[in-house]
């Protein structure tokens, strides 16, 4: 008998973490971040968000800088230079050894900020707000290296290809798989003893190389996209609760945590509106059945929850998504004629040309009504354009609540004064408009 051979297995034991805003806020929090990240055995994809709340302050640089604020522009970014300085100074006493890379970026924005802009505005936001994932990739990778981690940092604006929808762009799946094949798994393949790759959330690159970003709160999604890209064996996203829990612990008492949720469920909550997962982020791990676990950077040996296939494990306590401050929107037809397809498709252009996020539908004969979040700029010239043609009417700071599995559901107290304006009911869930 010919002996049998195995074949060397090429297959990388590959890990993706996501550190978001938080979990690198301060020096300590960074340095609890990096003692997470060197408790796992390589190779790892570190994805790392703007430090805290960098990416509100560059939004407020970016503001001053549109409406052509000179001073208001140079006070914003020296704030966030300095805070950044004063962090590095903190963490590394002298040693800093990407200091010339921090220099390098700090004046690339500068001189950005200096010149005259004919730009639309979305194309100088992704310009400005994306040096917040620059600095602190740049912060983490040299925290690692100063602990003697075997790191390199890499640039996503040179791995995540996508569209130039600027603030909102859309991934190019199939270039994004070559460009990580020819950095992060070529360089794990080519250096046995690397055992982290550090990339930024939230932003790529167009097929000019022009930066871009992926939507507010979209480094989960990064992380989920390198996953796919990588084939990774699993996802842990690192945060500040002890995992996915079925209601708010800042809006209601007794959350229960959810141990193990599938795919499929965990889409439905985060369409509904659950906060704890970006909602683009699932598709791409379900795809390749790729696990995400959410733990507690507090509490990192604690077993957090797990998104997975496993359907018949699913959670079937009632989850309660409660979202404040929505806009209630009802149209109808100036002339009583009836609310058809053709209405409705038209008022979805509307809608989706203003930005509108809408989360529940309904219509009846003569009336289409949608619960919808928005930016309120926008709200004013939505109105206008929607009543050329309809008879509009609208409720601002309605809330919307969601009662997944809503079978032995309790009706939370804080809200049973409210009235309601909207009630949906399906097989699995139920649904409220309340003001
Ligand atoms: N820093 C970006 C934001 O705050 C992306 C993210 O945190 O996921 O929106
Ligand atoms: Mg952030």
């Amino acid at each position: 008998m010919v002996g049998s051979f195995k074949k060397k297995s090429t297959h990388l034991k590959m890990k993706v973490f996501k550190f978001g805003g938080a979990s690198v806020k301060d020096a300590k929090a960074i340095q609890n971040a990096v003692k997470i990240t060197d408790s796992y055995e390589g190779p790892i994809v570190v994805v790392v968000s703007a430090i805290g709340k960098t990416t509100n302050a560059l939004e407020d640089l970016w503001s001053a800088f549109v409406s052509k604020d000179k001073k208001s522009t140079s006070e914003a970014f020296k704030k966030i230079v300095d805070f950044h300085q004063k962090l590095i100074n903190e963490l590394f006493q002298n040693r800093f050894e990407a200091t010339h890379l921090f220099e390098k970026t700090v004046s690339q924005l500068s001189d950005y900020l200096n010149k005259e802009s004919n730009n639309s505005l979305a194309f100088s936001y992704d310009q400005i707000v994306s040096y917040g994932e620059l600095w602190s990739t740049i912060i983490f990778s040299g925290c690692l290296v100063s602990n003697s981690l075997n790191a390199k940092w890499m640039d996503a604006r040179k791995i995540i290809r996508t569209s130039d929808h600027f603030q909102e762009a859309r991934v190019n799946w199939a270039v994004t798989k070559e460009l990580v094949q020819s950095s992060i798994l070529k360089a794990f393949n080519n250096e046995p003893l690397l055992r982290c790759v550090v990339t930024q959330g939230f932003i790529g690159h167009t097929i000019d190389g022009y930066t871009t970003t992926l939507g507010r709160e979209g480094s989960d999604f990064s992380a989920s996209i390198l996953a796919w890209a990588t084939n990774a064996d699993e996802v842990l996203i690192w945060k500040d609760v002890p995992g996915l829990l079925n209601a708010d612990p800042k809006e209601f008492e007794n959350t229960v945590k959810i141990d193990q949720i599938s795919y499929k469920e965990a889409i439905e909550l985060s369409y509904f509106g659950a906060s704890v997962i970006h909602p683009k982020t699932l598709k791409p791990l379900q795809n390749s059945n790729i696990p995400l676990f959410l733990k507690s950077f507090l509490d990192p040996e604690s077993e957090g929850t797990v998104i997975g296939s496993e359907d018949s494990a699913d959670f079937k306590q009632a989850s309660y998504i409660y979202k404040k401050n929505q806009l209630l929107i009802s149209i109808s037809p100036k002339d009583f004629s009836f609310i058809l397809e053709d209405h409705i498709s038209e008022i979805f252009g509307i809608l989706s040309k203003a930005g509108v996020k809408v989360h529940l539908m309904q219509n009846s004969a003569l009336n289409f009504s949608i619960c919808a979040s928005m930016k309120k700029t926008m709200l004013e010239p939505l109105i206008n354009r929607l009543s050329e043609k309809f008879s509009v009417k609208y409720n601002e700071q309605v809330d919307l609540l969601t009662i997944r599995h809503y079978k032995n559901h309790k009706f939370p107290e804080k809200l049973k004064d409210k009235k309601v304006l909207i009630k949906q009911r399906s097989r699995s869930t139920l649904r409220y408009v309340l003001s």
